[in-house]
């Protein structure tokens, strides 16, 4: 293993669930966080699910008091990208769109010293293909932190056609001092959470559609006889079925096997903007 440095300051770009959960998670192992959004809306949104989310874990024991005041004065939330200019590790979280993502790495180049990491919470997006939009391709990783970030504890680790030991080595550190188990994944569409639980959350909208089954027989059935904490029609409103629907997209294209299919009802859930817990509505009303 190469010997490596703990990393001083945090850049985080997309202040949305993920992005927010990861900033907190940074912030209560002691990190310095600026976290970027190109919305004060959804910045504004982050600050008090935090602060929510802070108060929650202290109610239950789980953070001491005076957590959630040290917490958010770790954080910094700003829209200017170039505040992440002394960051010694970006993590990117914006929703899931290559040409977006590119570009944020495409600034990130222009505002960041070279020697930085810069990682992409991507769930489904090839890893080589993002850090082709770098100079630096060697600094770049897949840092897949699991949703709600807070409270599950693993983080997947994806490397690069090119990415360097030393960016490996320094990220496997981070993960560390985060107090999150990692496992290592090649960089195939899905990785591994999402090959194995993508085609499952499909197949529940299919037995759906084809009326075989009600959700909500179909969370209770999978929640009680395979002993999964949420179901996975209510998982996917908890993703938010946009995310869903492009990452089985990505395994569509990328391995090009049928069975990745996306379901019409999946689809057309998305097409009418019912996107799960976060637009209030998905197949179940919040
Ligand atoms: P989200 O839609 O909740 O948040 C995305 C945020 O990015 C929004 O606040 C938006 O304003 C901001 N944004 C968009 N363009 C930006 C830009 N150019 N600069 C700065 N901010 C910008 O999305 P999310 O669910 O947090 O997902 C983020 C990423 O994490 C995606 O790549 C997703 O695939 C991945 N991921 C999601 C989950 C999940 O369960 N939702 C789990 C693991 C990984």
């Amino acid at each position: 293993m190469i010997e490596t440095t703990r990393f001083n300051q945090i850049g985080i770009i997309g202040s949305g669930q993920m992005g927010s959960g990861i900033a907190q998670v940074c912030a209560t192992h002691g990190f310095k966080v600026f976290l970027n959004d190109t919305n004060p809306n959804s910045l504004e949104k982050a600050k008090s699910s935090i602060e929510t989310s802070l108060n929650k874990l202290v109610s239950k024991g789980l953070l001491p008091v005076e957590s959630p005041k040290k917490s958010l004065d770790l954080i910094d939330f700003v829209t200017d990208l170039n505040s992440l200019k002394n960051c010694d590790l970006a993590i990117e979280a914006i929703h899931e769109n290559i040409d977006a993502k590119g570009e944020i790495l495409r600034k990130l180049d222009e505002i960041m010293d070279p020697a930085a990491v810069i990682g992409t919470n991507t769930s489904s997006i090839s890893i080589t293909k993002l850090a082709s939009y770098s100079l630096y391709p060697e600094r770049v990783i897949g840092i897949h932190f699991m949703n709600p970030v807070p409270l599950i504890n693993l983080v997947e680790i994806i490397n690069g056609l090119k990415t360097s030991p030393g960016t490996l080595a320094k990220t496997l550190l981070f993960c560390k001092n985060l107090s999150k188990e990692t496992i290592r994944s090649d960089d195939y569409p899905g990785f591994v959470i999402n090959r194995i639980l993508m085609p499952m959350i499909n197949e529940a909208f299919e037995v759906l559609r084809e009326g075989i089954a009600t959700a909500e027989d179909i969370d209770r059935g999978m929640k009680q006889g395979t002993n999964q904490p949420m179901g996975p029609i209510a998982l996917a409103d908890f993703i938010g079925l946009d995310t869903c629907l492009s990452i089985l997209e990505v395994l569509h294209r990328g391995l090009g096997d049928p069975k990745y299919r996306p379901s019409p009802l999946l689809q057309k859930y998305v097409n009418a903007g019912l996107l799960g817990r976060k637009t209030k509505q998905g197949v179940y009303t919040y």
